[in-house]
C-alpha cells in the first residue's frame, strides 16, 4: 500500500456539482457503440438551466400573457411577473435602482443586442481593448472606433488604456469583465476609477464574468453592464442592458414600435422613457422570469461558493493539462507574473491535432462536449495562436471533478495514440 493509498479514504472529497443543472448526465453515443454520461464542458458557450429555473419556468407557463397592455388576470399577474423580474436582475448585479432611478434595466435578446444597443446611444467616441468578444468589438468598430493593443502584461495594458484615454478622451471605454478565450478578469474597479478620470464612462460585457463572480455594478464604479440568461443558466433569447438612465432616455429608441412610445399620432411619435423606450415589441417575459430565477438561485447559495467550486475545477484542470505534453493552454497576461485572477474557462492548442479533430474526437469518443474555433474573437485568436483554432473548455455549476478528469483522460489517450 502506498502513503496516497492509504490517504485517500480521508482525503478531501473530490467536487461535485454545486447546483443541479438539466440535462446533467444524458447518455450520449459514441461512435465506438454504446453511450456515456454526457460530460458539459462547454458552459461558456451556453450553460445548461438550472433546475430551479426550469421548475420556475413550469410554473409561470400557464399564467403568461403579453404584459403592460391587457386587463385580464394573466397579462396583470404577468406584468407584476415581469417588472419584478426587472427588478431582481437589478438587485442581483448591484444596479441602484431607486427613486431617482439612476440605474435602468433593459431586457434585451442576449449580450450582443445590449452592446448593440448602447452603441445607438453614445453620443461620442468610444474605446475598447482589442481582445473582446466580437459583440464587444463589432458594434464600435462600425461607428470608426480603434481598438487598444493589450500588451503582455495587465500593468502595461492599463497602462496603455490610459494613455489612450486621456489623449483621445473618449465618451466611453468598454471591456469585457473576462474573457471568453483565456478567462483572465479585467481588474474593474480599477478600470472604471481610471474612465472617470479621464472623463470618461465605463461599460463591461459582462456575459462570461456575471455566471462566475458577483458583479456589483454601483460598488464597482461600472455605468453599463451587459449580460445574457443563456450563459447564467436561463434558457436562450433574454438578456440585459443595466446602465445609467440619462443616456438611454436621450438616446432614440433602439427598435421602433409599440411600447416604446408614449403618444403616436400621423405627425409624429413621441417616446417613453428607458427601458420601455428600447423595449419595443412583445417582450420576453418567460425569458426575464427565466433569467431572474437564476439570479435568485445563484444569489441563494452561500457566498463565495461558486468561485469556490470554480476555482478548485479550475486547478485541477490546470494541473493536469500541465502534465500533457503538447497541450499549449493560450493566455494573455499569465506568464507576466502578475497575479491575474481567471474564471473556469480554458482554450488550448494540442500540438499535431487541429482543433476540430480534437473537439470532434472529444465528443465522438468520449461523450465530452467542449468548443473549438476562434470563439468569436479572431483578433484574440489572430494573436494568441497565429490564426489558428483552438480547443475551449469551460466550467461552470454543474461541472464536477470527474468530468475534468475525463477530459484529461481522453486527451492523455489521444497523444498517447499519436497524430
Ligand atoms: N461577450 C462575451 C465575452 C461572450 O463570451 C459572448 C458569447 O460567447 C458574447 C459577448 C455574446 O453573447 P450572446 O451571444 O449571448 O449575445
Amino acid at each position: 500500500l502506498t502513503t496516497d493509498t492509504l490517504a485517500a479514504p480521508l482525503a478531501d472529497p473530490a467536487p461535485g456539482p454545486l447546483a443541479e443543472v438539466v440535462g446533467a448526465g444524458v447518455p450520449v453515443p459514441l461512435v465506438t457503440g454504446g453511450t456515456v454520461p454526457y460530460a458539459n464542458l462547454d458552459y461558456a458557450a451556453s450553460a445548461p438551466a438550472l433546475r430551479a429555473v426550469a421548475d420556475h419556468v413550469a410554473t409561470a407557463l400557464p399564467l403568461y400573457s403579453s404584459v403592460h397592455r391587457g386587463a385580464g388576470y394573466a397579462s396583470a399577474v404577468s406584468t407584476a411577473a415581469y417588472e419584478a423580474a426587472r427588478a431582481c436582475i437589478g438587485d442581483f448585479v448591484g444596479a441602484r435602482s431607486g427613486v431617482d432611478g439612476e440605474h435602468v434595466v433593459v431586457v434585451t435578446r442576449n449580450t450582443t443586442d445590449a452592446l448593440n444597443l448602447l452603441a445607438s446611444a453614445v453620443a461620442g467616441p468610444t474605446l475598447h481593448l482589442d481582445v473582446e468578444h466580437h459583440a464587444n468589438l463589432v458594434p464600435w468598430q462600425l461607428r470608426g472606433a480603434r481598438a487598444v493593443t493589450a500588451a503582455p502584461t495587465l500593468a502595461g495594458t492599463l497602462a496603455a488604456l490610459e494613455a489612450e484615454l486621456a489623449a483621445t478622451r473618449p465618451a466611453l471605454l468598454t471591456v469585457t469583465g473576462a474573457s471568453n478565450v483565456t478567462g483572465e478578469v479585467l481588474p474593474l474597479a480599477t478600470l472604471a476609477e481610471l474612465a472617470h478620470r479621464h472623463g470618461a464612462r465605463i461599460a463591461v460585457d459582462g456575459a462570461q464574468l456575471v455566471p462566475h463572480r458577483r458583479v456589483d455594478v454601483a460598488a464597482l464604479g461600472i455605468d453599463y453592464l451587459a449580460f445574457s440568461g443563456h450563459k447564467l443558466y436561463a434558457p436562450f433569447g433574454a438578456g440585459v442592458l443595466v446602465g445609467r438612465r440619462d443616456w438611454l432616455d436621450a438616446a432614440p429608441p433602439y427598435l421602433a414600435g409599440g411600447g416604446a412610445v408614449r403618444r403616436v399620432t400621423l405627425d409624429g411619435t413621441t417616446w417613453a422613457d428607458a427601458p420601455a423606450r428600447h423595449e419595443a415589441g412583445t417582450p420576453n417575459v418567460l425569458g426575464a422570469l427565466a433569467l431572474a430565477a437564476a439570479c435568485r438561485t445563484i444569489a441563494a447559495l452561500p457566498a463565495g461558493a461558486v468561485q469556490a467550486h470554480e476555482e478548485a475545477l479550475l486547478e485541477r484542470l490546470d494541473a493536469g493539462l500541465r502534465g500533457l505534453d503538447g497541450v499549449r493552454p493560450l493566455t494573455l497576461w499569465a506568464g507576466s507574473g502578475e497575479d491575474v485572477e481567471r474564471i473556469g474557462v480554458v482554450t488550448f492548442t494540442v500540438d499535431g491535432y487541429p482543433a476540430e479533430l480534437v473537439a470532434q474526437y472529444l465528443s465522438a469518443e468520449h461523450g465530452i462536449g467542449v468548443r473549438d474555433g476562434r470563439f468569436c474573437a479572431h483578433p484574440l485568436l489572430d494573436r494568441l495562436a497565429s490564426g489558428a483554432t483552438a480547443v475551449r473548455a469551460s466550467l461552470g455549476l454543474g461541472s464536477s471533478a470527474a468530468d475534468v478528469d475525463r477530459l484529461l483522460g481522453a486527451l492523455r489517450s489521444l497523444l498517447e495514440r499519436g497524430p
